[in-house]
């Protein structure tokens, strides 16, 4: 190799860098330890947390630990191989079971992950040339998905179903298209509105995807997701979900019509050609939708702490950007502006993330707090008072 080039590239993705930290974009990796539940420990600080998906607390239930323990001790501690290979060790087929009559689907796939599922579900089931619908707020999997699938990328204005329907008007009726949503959205909090999905899903012959990572074991009777809380699983083709956020695990799953599994497990490449997930990861998954199903209580509590933390930071003066669910963003605006709020809240002991373009648009960066089970009420009061001290020094309220 020239060394000349060699010296060109480095350069220029440490210009790149340099960049990155001039806009207040460059991002850092922390250890994070846990003190007692909800509480962190970041570079010697403890902190309240909320920053995190664990929404029902479900991480540290040692009904999990014990379960994960257990399925590591019966299977060891890796799965060998891919699952088309003999990495499909018994717990697949008794999580899938599980998964099966909890949502009330004809047939379930386990996959490695959240963004696994995205990817490999979009590119096995979009060619070239077909036509991709996706909502401007998607988490970033679902954008990746389109991108290795090479379809047409459509991307409508978030819930604007206007938009949507223009963009599938204009779309050739020769092509095969996929309107995708998530449920509940990841930076806003807000829902997609699933019975005019399903409306223009039929009206227009498209197949329609929805993502339950931030509503499975959370919202619907027994937690199978918003789908089923709005009742509209049957009317949706392919329901995704992860056992990484509220089920306090890892891993994911999509569920939908035998033949849909059956095309994914022959087609879909990120199952093929990946180790399938350590059984003491199933052994946790399998438990926590057991303990969904009969949970109630943990799902009150969390609507109940989510509707009153949102409540206080609007009767501040907060937007909260529509936020109905345990997902609640504070809009700042400007990058530097929020760093800084984020700064601030770590001086005074909360741990909140912000979150900067590109993963919202440009001025509309904002502080995005998670509700979840563990928080007291005494937590979300003096969470809430804090924050309303930094938001009024900053000038972000009156
Ligand atoms: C977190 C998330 C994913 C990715 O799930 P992982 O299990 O973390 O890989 C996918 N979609 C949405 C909407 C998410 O919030």
């Amino acid at each position: 190799m020239n060394v000349d080039e060699h010296l060109h590239w480095e350069e220029e993705i440490k210009q790149e860098l340099t960049y990155l930290e001039g806009i207040s974009q460059k991002r850092r990796l922390v250890t994070t330890k846990y003190a007692e539940r909800p509480w962190l420990i970041i570079n010697g600080c403890k902190m309240l947390n909320l920053a995190s998906n664990n929404y029902l607390g479900l991480s540290g239930d040692q009904r999990l630990v014990y379960a994960a323990a257990a399925a590591a001790h019966t299977y060891g501690a890796g799965a060998t191989a891919s699952r088309l290979i003999v990495g499909n060790h018994p717990l697949y087929s008794e999580v899938e079971s599980v998964l099966i009559n909890w949502k009330k689907d004809e047939s379930a796939l386990v996959v490695n992950s959240g963004y696994t599922a995205n990817i490999g579900v979009i590119s096995a089931l979009m060619r070239r040339d077909d036509v991709v619908f996706s909502d401007k707020l998607n988490h970033a999997s679902i954008v990746d998905g389109v991108i290795l699938s090479r379809a047409k990328h459509q991307r409508y204005r978030h819930n604007d179903l206007n938009h949507l329907e223009a963009l599938l008007k204009k779309a050739s009726p020769h092509k095969r298209k996929l309107i995708v949503t998530d449920t509940v959205f990841s930076m806003d909090g807000d829902m997609a509105d699933l019975e005019g999905l399903v409306l223009l899903k039929e009206r227009y012959n498209a197949i329609l995807m929805v993502d339950e990572a931030h509503a499975s074991g959370i919202y619907g009777e027994s937690g199978q997701g918003y789908t089923h809380h709005v009742k509209l699983q049957d009317k949706i083709d392919i329901k995704m979900g992860t056992f990484s956020k509220a089920l306090g695990s890892f891993g994911a799953y999509i569920t939908g019509e035998k033949w849909l599994i059956d095309y994914l497990t022959n087609r879909m490449r990120a199952l093929i050609y990946s180790t399938a997930l350590p059984p003491a990861v199933l052994g946790a998954a399998k438990a926590a939708v057991e303990i969904v199903q009969e949970d109630e209580a943990c799902r009150t509590v969390l609507k109940k702490n989510a509707a009153y933390f949102r409540k206080l930071l609007t009767d501040f003066g907060f937007h909260i950007c529509g936020s109905q669910s345990q997902i609640v963003p504070v809009l700042i605006g400007r990058n530097e502006d929020t760093i800084r709020f984020a700064q601030r809240l770590q001086e005074e002991g909360i741990a909140a993330i912000p979150i900067r373009p590109p993963t919202v648009p440009e001025n509309e960066a904002r502080i995005r707090f998670t509700v979840t089970a563990e928080h007291s009420k005494e937590d979300l009061d003096w969470a809430v008072k804090t924050t309303a001290h930094v938001g009024k020094e900053m000038g972000v309220i009156a």
